[in-house]
């Protein structure tokens, strides 16, 4: 049976302050969106409280891009917060502008923050997101510790692993997991936007980092059903546990819970295939109905099913397209 589609990730923005080797070319010739064409606070929470609340929608995940860019981030949280349906919110973030912004997205309403953290050696850090001048690792930690004390919870590291980069610190990433509450998530490289970055194999399989991981310490599953797309697992007797995101060696399309708004205003059904999305914002600024755009985006969701395996079936999955995962919003 298909999973209920009850998850929208929005894009908040496509510009960020990084440019990490898997997400961004390292030059600056992406097409950014124009200000003029980011769909505005008061769109975005049109859309979620008119569009896609009606339509069964309860949880909601702010990415980019960075969100923390958004000089507006904090006022479209407690938008979202505020609106009796939803169950969730979260942000996804680097955590370069995150101890600044902690204690005030916490009070408006923000409990469940993702960081991406792809090591924790400055060099490697700075290698990985293309800095070149002072260090930005110190920042991004401090981030992740404001993040802490503020009390998010679940606080999750997504780590994207890379051979021959970061693959050497398995072992050290898993251990932030053993004495804080702390889930740390390896996910596999996908080649989008940059499909021959790596070469052959740009990614590693999960299995390969929990056999790793499992002759230091032994893991145990500690897998939820309906917990989204990482298979979970914990070292014995640690706080914090380890996902393990695969997309690459196995195939979860027929669990896929979730849509995508880019920041330019476009609702993508799948992350691999850009059939059938629909441009939410260009229609919202024509002044089209709403029950409009609510029939729309629900076609569009009876259609999910057959879009997300289509790219698959036919041998192309993991082809790099016109867009990068951060144009997407990953
Ligand atoms: N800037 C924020 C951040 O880095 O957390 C949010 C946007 S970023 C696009 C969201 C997530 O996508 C990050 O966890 C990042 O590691 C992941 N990501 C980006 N490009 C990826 C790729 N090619 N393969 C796998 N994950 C990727
Ligand atoms: Fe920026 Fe996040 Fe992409 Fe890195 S992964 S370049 S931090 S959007």
């Amino acid at each position: 049976m298909n999973p209920v589609v009850d998850y929208l990730r929005i894009s908040t923005i496509d510009r960020c302050n990084f440019r990490c080797l898997y997400c961004m070319p390292e030059d600056d010739d992406l097409d950014y969106a124009l200000t003029p064409e980011v769909l505005t606070r008061n769109e975005i929470i049109t859309l979620v409280r008119d569009v896609f609340t009606p339509l069964g929608f309860t949880r909601f995940r702010l990415t980019g891009g960075e969100p923390l860019l958004r000089p507006d981030i904090v006022d479209i949280v407690a938008d979202i917060a505020a609106l009796p349906t939803t169950r969730d919110l979260a942000i996804t973030t680097n955590a370069f502008l995150l101890a600044q912004k902690a204690e005030d997205l916490y009070a408006a309403g923000l409990r469940r923050i993702n960081i991406s953290l792809d090591s924790l050696d400055p060099t490697t850090f700075d290698r990985i997101i293309h800095n070149r001048g002072r260090s930005r690792w110190q920042q991004t930690w401090d981030g992740i510790l404001a993040a802490h004390r503020v009390g998010f919870d679940p606080l999750k590291l997504n780590v994207v692993v890379i051979p021959g980069i970061n693959d050497s610190e398995i072992l050290d990433l898993a251990e932030l997991t053993i004495a804080r509450n702390w889930h740390v998530r390896f996910i596999e490289f996908m080649p989008i936007g940059n499909a021959n970055l790596f070469g052959d194999r740009g990614w590693i399989p999960s299995e390969e980092l929990r056999d790793q991981i499992r002759a230091q310490w032994g893991l145990q599953d500690a897998s939820v059903t309906g917990a989204g797309p990482a298979d979970v697992f914990q070292i014995p007797g640690a706080k914090g546990t380890l996902g393990f995101i695969s997309q690459m060696s196995e195939c979860f399309c027929d669990r896929c819970n979730r849509v995508r708004l880019s920041a330019d205003g476009w609702l993508r059904p799948c992350l691999l295939n850009e059939t059938g999305q629909i441009d939410l914002k260009t229609r919202l600024r024509n002044g089209d109905p709403i029950h409009e755009l609510r029939h729309a985006v629900g076609e569009l969701l009876a259609l999910k099913p057959e879009i997300n395996f289509k790219q698959r079936e036919s041998g192309t999955s993991g082809l790099a397209y016109g867009r990068t995962m951060s144009q997407i919003g990953g």
